[in-house]
């Protein structure tokens, strides 16, 4: 199981930040967000997303996203400009994950130092300074070594059909 935990949302500034951390966890593999609950709006709409699109794909809220990191039964990563470099780490989180569950925190602001220390990895997707959801696209896709690029979706009402130009999206026939 990959779990993604969205860390340090501010209600209005980061909703749609938010929003994307768990449309991103969503369309490359992951199987969980966990959010802010001050960030209901973004659940909304991810699950709207997954309503149509398909699944399996959950959205928890949490009004305590640092218990989600001390409780958790698994290993953690900790996705920051600081860490060592993917490149250098993704077998070895690889094979953790044939053992476990992994837990992906990815921050908004600063981020608690005790975050750093309780992590089994802090992870640098290159050591320059960008964004949470772009750290967070390519270490899924590292993690998952491209393969959720091709995956199939369950109980999608619509499904697009990929086409040279313009926009095509299809109702899901269930039959
Ligand atoms: N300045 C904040 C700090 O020092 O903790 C981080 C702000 S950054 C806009 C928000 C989040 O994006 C970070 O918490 C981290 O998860 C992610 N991020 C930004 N750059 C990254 C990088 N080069 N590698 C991995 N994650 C990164």
């Amino acid at each position: 199981e990959v779990v993604v935990l969205r860390l340090g949302h501010r209600p209005g500034r980061d909703n749609r930040m938010t929003t994307h951390v768990g449309l991103t966890a969503r369309a490359l593999g992951a199987d969980r967000v966990v959010i802010a609950g001050s960030a209901s709006g973004s659940k909304e709409t991810i699950e709207d997303i997954t309503d149509r699109f398909g699944g399996p794909f959950d959205v928890e809220l949490t009004d305590s996203p640092r218990a989600v990191i001390r409780e958790w039964g698994g290993t953690t990563v900790h996705l920051t400009m600081y860490g060592l470099p993917i490149q250098d780490i993704e077998d070895d989180v690889r094979r953790d994950l044939t053992d476990g569950p992994l837990l992906i925190v990815v921050g908004a602001e600063k981020v608690p130092f005790d975050v750093y220390e309780r992590a089994e990895y802090n992870v640098s997707v290159t050591n320059q300074p960008h964004s949470e959801v772009a750290g967070l696209a390519v270490f899924l896709d590292r993690l998952f070594e491209g393969q959720e690029l091709a995956r199939e979706w369950e109980n999608a009402t619509h499904r697009v059909v990929p086409k040279e130009t313009g926009k095509k999206v299809d109702p899901v026939d269930e039959t």
